[in-house]
């Protein structure tokens, strides 16, 4: 099997990242750490990026602005009280921990805790990240063919994938 030259479906791509806020806020970064792996085209990461790294090659780098209808949306709903008996006794509840309720039909949907006291849990239907734009630096640090099982997965294994 020949090895990709370019980013593009079913390949695994590693990078390192850096992620900020429009404020230039760091939120997220791989720097200082091993870079992450995804695999491309399966929706590892955000619509927009995935779009921009297509056809990029190792070491190229990459400055994007993302908007949030091509990374997290855009905020719908609002945050909603939940009583803290709703969840089991000995969890730990915080802001910014994401949980997954279920709905009446028995779907599950995820939900991020915005707040937290005695009695009440605040949570919100939207990603954090949701209505923000989000601004990537990137740097291409590797690229190889996806494994069968890994495109059966949905997902990278081995060094900055998933460990299972
Ligand atoms: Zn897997």
């Amino acid at each position: 099997m020949s090895e990709p030259d370019v980013v593009a479906g079913g390949t695994v791509v590693t990078m390192h990242y850096t992620l900020k806020d429009p404020e230039g806020e760091v939120i997220d970064s791989s720097s200082g750490r091993d870079p992450v792996a995804y695999l491309h085209g399966a929706q590892n990461i955000v619509p927009g990026l995935e779009r921009k790294l297509t056809g990029k090659r190792v070491g190229d780098t990459l400055s994007a602005e993302i908007p949030p209808e091509e990374a997290y949306g855009e905020r719908q709903g609002d945050p909603q009280p939940v009583e803290r008996s709703a969840f089991p006794a000995d969890s730990e509840l915080a802001p910014g921990m994401r949980v997954v309720a279920q709905g009446k039909d028995g779907e599950s949907f995820p939900l991020w805790i915005v707040d937290v006291s005695e009695d009440t849990v605040m949570v919100d239907p939207n990603h954090p990240l949701a209505g923000v734009t989000l601004h990537f630096d990137v740097e291409i640090t590797g690229l190889r063919e996806a494994s069968e099982e890994e495109k059966s997965h949905g997902h990278p294994h081995g060094p900055g994938g998933h460990e299972h």
